[in-house]
């Protein structure tokens, strides 16, 4: 990584480049899967969700990124073609990046896996960085989104400018933002953020009048999700949700990566030494043999012209068993099944009370999910469900149930804990991890110095008792009241959460009950003292009731949302 660029996203390069406006806008709803290796659209026409191919008749985009020589951008197939040739100025796996801030551990631990620059952009931002011009994220993504919609576009001869887009249930609310952030710079309404699991059991059951409850395990090219999911009738409720954003496809290629690198060294008894053109070459060898292992018991890895030797080019082949692969990566499929047992724990739940389980995102193709799946349930999953379609088309209907009279409701829960910081640095949780949306929580607040104004509460989302080792989502400020000896001013903080998790905050006097200033602040904590958390009453039972989306309560809080995510953008901007 190299040193802070003092860049705001705002001078960031323009990256799309919008339908012509001559086409006839559309109020058609895409869903989109912008997936981690690859992405898909799907529309519903006629009912019936329909995945609509590229230019190139393919039914899913490389969700990749690239500059070529002549430092024109690349999207999709076109970037997917010079990652091996050319992977420091190709971008791809940035679902991995976005939302995350620059300097986390996670950052600095994903960032050894790629070959091109990571920097960050402004404080906190991640950026890549190709041919010398630095991108955010969400510009990547929001050039992949693009791609997708012309692909729409095309296909119905309109402008379709709005979307459901999905992401893992496991995303943090950063995360999300980012994603509605991606919408933006590419002109396309987000009209709805889906977890990826309830998109897919939207697909599965829709329209269906199930009563049943499922399992949607979803394990992609860098994430694993798992959900339990309740289906009656056109309710789709989300018991609990579990997950691991380390944890994906990938893991298993760099598995036999180091493999290879073993046999070389075991066969040819020298070290092959590795630029960032070999470890790609490597990278992608691991995946077509994990691919081919899927349907065959032994895969060749072939690697033509790998080292120069003696001033000669060398090849390398080795071959892979099946067994192998098991035994290098079944520790990760153990992981899965492990989050599926505190997912089905946190929904009061036994292996055996899943009516069926959906398998989601391609490294689910892999025989030894499927064995370790089946014997967890005691089932075999479900199917006829299309692992890198499912997704999409669940969005599309998602969408099309927006737009329509007869909607679907969608009950989904809090992925990670929200909570904030105590004066002591402890973290206190104030949404739990599987609370119902919407929720709202009333907590007290006090002054702690004489003449204080102003009382500052900093939120994180995470598991850990500590805030610091959460994620930092942000911080509101609460004055209009009368300085007073500490502790005389106490005060009634409200905090909602909608269905999709947006913050709402608002704020009175406990002694007087006139409402209080509140404002969103883009700090984060370095030694500002936050106020002490308590709370006001028992947490509510079960989330409120949620509000219909016309009602004139529904439209003021609308209008009063300020929203904690993406504070820091709109703050900016
Ligand atoms: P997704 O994010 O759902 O597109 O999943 C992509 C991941 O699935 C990548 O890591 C692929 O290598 C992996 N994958 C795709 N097809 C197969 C297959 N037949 N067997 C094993 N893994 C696969």
């Amino acid at each position: 990584m190299s040193e802070s660029q003092d860049r705001s996203t705002e001078q960031l390069p323009a990256v799309v480049e919008l339908p012509s406006a001559d086409l006839p806008k559309s109020d058609l709803i895409m869903g989109i899967d912008l997936g981690t290796t690859f992405s898909c659209v799907a529309i519903v026409e006629d009912d019936f969700p329909k995945v609509i191919p590229s230019r190139k008749g393919l039914r899913t985009t490389p969700s990749i990124v690239a500059l070529d020589e002549k430092s024109r951008l690349l999207v999709g197939e076109d970037a997917r073609k010079q990652l091996l040739i050319n992977p420091t100025n190709t971008i791809y796996g940035a679902k991995r990046f976005i939302g995350r801030h620059f300097y986390s551990d996670e950052v600095s631990t994903l960032a050894k896996y790629f070959s091109y620059e990571i920097v960050p952009i402004g404080e906190m931002e991640v950026g890549a960085k190709i041919g010398g011009a630095i991108y955010s994220l969400p510009q990547v993504s929001a050039m992949v989104l693009n791609e997708l919609r012309r692909n729409v576009c095309d296909y119905l001869k309109k402008n379709v400018w709005q979307a459901v887009i999905s992401v893992p249930a496991y995303y943090s609310e950063n995360q999300r933002e980012a994603v509605r952030e991606a919408g933006r710079i590419a002109g396309i309404e987000v009209v709805r953020i889906i977890n990826e699991p309830t998109a897919a059991a939207l697909a599965y059951g829709m329209n269906k009048s199930f009563e049943k409850r499922i399992l949607v395990y979803d394990l992609g090219g860098g994430t694993f999700d798992a959900s339990v999911m309740e289906l009656y009738g056109d309710v789709f409720k989300v018991l609990a949700t579990g997950g691991d954003t380390f944890l994906g496809g990938v893991d298993f290629d760099e598995r036999i990566v180091e493999y290879i690198l073993s046999e070389y060294e075991r066969t040819q008894n020298d070290i092959l030494q590795c630029d960032s053109v070999i470890t790609q070459r490597l990278k992608d060898a691991a995946e077509r043999a994990k691919i081919e292992l899927s349907a065959k018991s032994v895969a060749t890895i072939d690697l033509p012209y790998i080292t120069i030797s003696k001033g000669k080019f060398k090849d390398f082949r080795c071959e892979i068993t099946r067994e192998q692969l098991n035994d290098l990566t079944g520790e990760f499929v153990d992981r899965t099944i492990e989050v599926c047992m505190e997912v089905l724990d946190a929904a009061g739940m036994q292996p055996d009370s899943v009516d069926s389980v959906l398998l989601v995102g391609g490294q689910t193709r892999m025989p030894l999910v499927t064995d370790k799946v089946s014997r967890f349930f005691a089932k075999q999953p479900t199917k006829g469900v299309h692992p890198d379609e499912v997704v999409a088309c669940g969005a599309a209907l998602m969408g099309h149930s927006l737009g329509s009279q007869r909607s679907v409701r969608l009950i989904d829960v809090l992925p990670m804990s929200i909570g904030g910081r105590q004066p002591s640095g402890a973290f206190k949780v104030l949404f739990p991890a599987n609370s119902t949306l919407p929720a709202e929580r009333e907590i007290g607040v006090a002054t702690v110095h004489p003449g204080q104004d102003a009382i500052e509460v900093f939120l994180y989302q995470g598991e850990s008792p500590r805030a610091i080792d959460n994620e930092f989502l942000g911080a509101f400020v609460v004055t209009g009241f009368p300085k007073a000896p500490a502790g005389q001013v106490r005060l009634a903080v409200t905090l909602s959460l909608n269905q999709e998790s947006i913050l709402d905050v608002s704020a009175r006097s406990l002694s007087t009950s006139l409402p209080m200033h509140v404002q969103m602040v883009a700090r984060a904590p370095v030694s500002a003292e936050s106020a002490g958390l308590e709370p006001i009453g028992p947490p509510p039972p079960d989330a409120p009731a949620p509000q219909e989306p016309g009602s004139d309560q529904a439209k003021r809080k609308e209008r009063l949302f300020s929203g904690l995510r993406g504070f820091i953008r709109r703050i900016k901007s």
